[in-house]
C-alpha cells in the first residue's frame, strides 16, 4: 500500500514558480562591472528564464544537455540558472579562475553545448574556443547580446517535465588530486538542500532578507543561495565586481541584512571599513565558510551584533555540511564561550550525517569523544554518490563519502577540522594543487625532491611554501626555482617561500609524509 498524498515532485523550477507567484515584486539588484546598476524582480526573472528556455530549444538543446556559464554574480546569470534547468538541461557553472588546461578539460569532459559568458572573459573565450570541442553556441551576457537573444521569445511556454532524480546542475571541483572532478546534482537533492538552507542556523532567510552573496555563482553553486533565495522570496543584491568599497557601499544603499563569503572576503571588507570608517549598520547575518574563520573575525562580527554562521561544506555536499548552530546551553555561556563554539565547524542540520574513521583502518569508526581525530566521512540526500562519469563501484552502496578532511567529533556533534589528507592547498577560497607544484619543481635540474604544504596566511588563509632538497653539489636559489615554476603554473600558485632542507620526511610506504612536514613547519609564519 502506498500513502495517499499528492505527488509534488521536487524539481527546482518549482522554486522560481513559487518566488514569482508569492514574491513577484521582490527585487533583484545588480551592480555591473561597468558601474551601472539594474533592478529586476522574481516575476521578471521567471519570465526571462522561460524565454531563455524557448531560445535554448531553438538551438536544439534537449533534456540532459549541459549549458555552461562563465560569469560573475548578476541577474542574467540568475536567469540562466533557471532557464537552463527549465529546458530540462544541466547548468554547468565554470570557475573562470581555473587554468587553461583545466578549463579545456572540464568543458570537454562535461560536453557543454552552449556557453554564456561575461564580456570580461572574452579573451579567455577567444583563447579557449579552438580547444573546446563540444560547444556549439557562445552567447555574451553583455553588450545587449543576451537580451536580444531571449528578447526574440515571448515566454509563453512550460518548463520541461521529468523525474525529480534528473540531473540539474554540474559543478567541478579542483580540490582533489588529478583532473578536476564533476559533481552532478539532482533536482531532488538541490531542492532538499535549498529548503535546509533557510534554517536560522544556516542562511536564516525569509521575505525580509536582503542578501548580498559574495560567494561566486561559479564556486560550489554559490552555496545554493540562488535556489534557497527563491524559496524564501528574498531580495538579492548582486555585484559583478568584488571590490570591498563597492560591496560596502551597496550593502548600505540597499540595506543588506545578510552576506556570505569566504574568510578572505570578510577580511578585505574589514580592512576597507577600518581605512574609511565605514560601518554596516543593517547587516545582521554573516555566513563564513570554505576555509576556517579566524577567531578575531568571529569576535568582531559577533561584537557588533551580527549572527555568524561559520559553515563547513564541500562542492561534493552541495555544499552545506555543518554550521555553528547554537547549542542548548548557548545562553548560559559567556561571550568567549560562544566564540569557542562558532570557531569550530559546527553541527549538522537534519539530513547530514558525519562520522570519523581511523586514518589507517577505515573500517574502524571512531568515538565522538572530542579528542580522537580521524578521516571525516559524510552522507545524506545532498551528498555525492560518485563523480560525474565515474563507474559505479562497491562503495556506492555504503554511501559514506570520504571528505579528505581530518576532524574530531565532539560528544554534542560539533565538528572540529584539524587537518587534511587531500594534497591540496586552499588560498582565498580557491584550490592550489601541491602535486602540480611539486612536479613543476622537480623538473628543475638542481632539485632532488620537493614538497609543497599550506601555511596559515593572515589574508589568504593558506599559502603554499615549497620545501626543497637540492641535488648533491647543485646550487639554486629560491627565486630561480620560482622563475622556473612560473613557466608552468599561474602566478597566484607560486609559493610564498622556498625553503631548502637536507631531507624531507617520508612515511612507511616511502611517500612524503605531509603530516610530519606540516608539523616540522608548524611555527613557520607568513605575513601579508
Ligand atoms: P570546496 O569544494 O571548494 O568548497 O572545498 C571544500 C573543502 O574546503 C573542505 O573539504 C575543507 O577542506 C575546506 N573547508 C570548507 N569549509 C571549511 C571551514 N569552515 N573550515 C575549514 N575548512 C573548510
Amino acid at each position: 500500500m502506498l500513502g495517499a498524498m499528492q505527488d509534488w515532485d521536487l524539481r527546482v523550477t518549482r522554486l522560481i514558480d513559487h518566488a514569482a507567484r508569492e514574491h513577484a515584486a521582490r527585487e533583484i539588484v545588480t551592480h555591473w562591472a561597468d558601474g551601472s546598476e539594474t533592478r529586476t524582480n522574481w516575476a521578471e526573472v521567471r519570465r526571462d528564464a522561460l524565454k531563455m528556455t524557448q531560445a535554448l530549444r531553438k538551438l536544439g538543446v534537449t533534456k540532459g544537455d549541459r549549458i555552461a556559464t562563465l560569469a560573475m554574480n548578476h541577474s542574467r546569470h540568475l536567469v540562466t540558472w533557471y532557464g537552463a534547468v527549465g529546458v530540462g538541461g544541466v547548468l554547468h557553472t565554470i570557475n573562470p579562475r581555473l587554468f587553461d588546461d583545466q578549463l579545456e578539460y572540464i568543458a570537454n569532459h562535461a560536453e557543454d553545448q552552449v556557453l554564456l559568458y561575461d564580456a570580461a572573459f572574452q579573451p579567455l573565450v577567444d583563447r579557449m574556443k579552438v580547444k573546446w570541442t563540444t560547444i556549439k553556441r557562445y552567447i555574451c551576457f553583455d553588450n545587449g547580446e543576451f537580451e536580444d537573444w531571449i528578447g526574440a521569445e515571448d515566454g509563453e511556454t512550460e518548463w520541461a517535465s521529468g523525474d525529480e532524480r534528473d540531473p540539474c546542475m554540474l559543478c567541478y571541483t579542483s580540490g582533489t588530486t588529478g583532473n578536476p572532478k564533476g559533481v552532478l546534482y539532482q533536482h531532488r537533492s538541490t531542492m532538499l538542500h535549498a529548503i535546509t538552507g533557510l534554517q536560522p542556523a544556516i542562511f536564516d532567510m525569509d521575505a525580509t532578507t536582503v542578501m548580498l552573496p559574495v560567494v561566486p555563482m561559479f564556486h560550489a553553486a554559490s552555496w545554493g543561495l540562488p535556489w534557497s533565495g527563491a524559496a524564501a522570496g528574498i531580495k538579492f543584491v548582486f555585484s559583478a565586481v568584488n571590490d570591498p568599497a563597492v560591496l560596502c557601499d551597496l550593502m548600505n544603499r540597499e540595506k543588506v541584512t545578510h552576506s556570505a563569503g569566504v574568510p578572505t572576503v570578510w577580511l578585505a571588507t574589514f580592512q576597507h571599513m577600518d581605512a574609511t570608517g565605514t560601518t554596516l549598520p543593517t547587516l545582521r547575518h554573516a555566513i563564513i565558510g570554505g576555509s576556517a574563520a579566524p577567531r578575531f573575525m568571529l569576535e568582531r562580527l559577533m561584537q557588533s551584533g551580527v549572527n555568524v554562521a561559520h559553515a563547513w561544506g564541500m562542492t561534493e555536499t552541495s555544499p552545506i555540511g555543518t554550521t555553528g548552530a547554537k547549542t542548548f546551553d548557548w545562553a548560559d555561556k559567556d561571550f568567549a564561550g560562544q566564540v569557542d563554539i562558532k570557531q569550530m565547524q559546527g553541527r549538522v542540520p537534519f539530513g547530514v550525517e558525519l562520522r570519523c574513521v581511523d586514518l589507517d583502518d577505515p573500517a574502524k569508526v571512531l568515538l565522538r569523544d572530542g579528542q580522537t581525530s580521524g578521516a571525516l566521512q559524510v552522507r545524506g540526500p545532498w551528498v555525492i554518490k560518485r563523480y560525474f562519469k565515474a563507474d559505479a563501484d562497491a562503495t556506492d552502496a555504503e554511501q559514506w563519502f570520504d571528505t579528505g578532511d581530518v576532524a574530531i567529533l565532539h560528544p554534542d556533534g560539533t565538528l572540529q577540522l584539524t587537518d587534511r589528507t587531500k594534497d591540496v592547498i586552499k588560498s582565498g577560497g580557491e584550490w592550489i594543487s601541491s602535486v602540480e607544484l611539486e612536479n613543476a619543481a622537480m623538473s628543475h635540474p638542481a632539485v632532488a625532491e620537493a614538497a609543497a604544504i599550506g601555511i596559515y596566511h593572515p589574508k589568504w588563509d593558506e599559502r603554499p611554501i615549497l620545501v626543497v632538497v637540492k641535488k648533491a653539489g647543485a646550487e639554486v636559489s629560491g627565486d630561480e626555482i620560482k622563475a622556473h615554476l612560473a613557466q608552468s603554473v599561474a602566478k597566484w600558485w607560486l609559493p610564498d617561500a622556498v625553503e631548502f632542507v637536507d631531507q624531507i620526511p617520508h612515511g612507511g610506504t616511502g611517500k612524503v609524509s605531509k603530516k610530519d612536514l606540516r608539523e616540522q613547519f608548524r611555527e613557520y609564519t607568513l605575513t601579508d
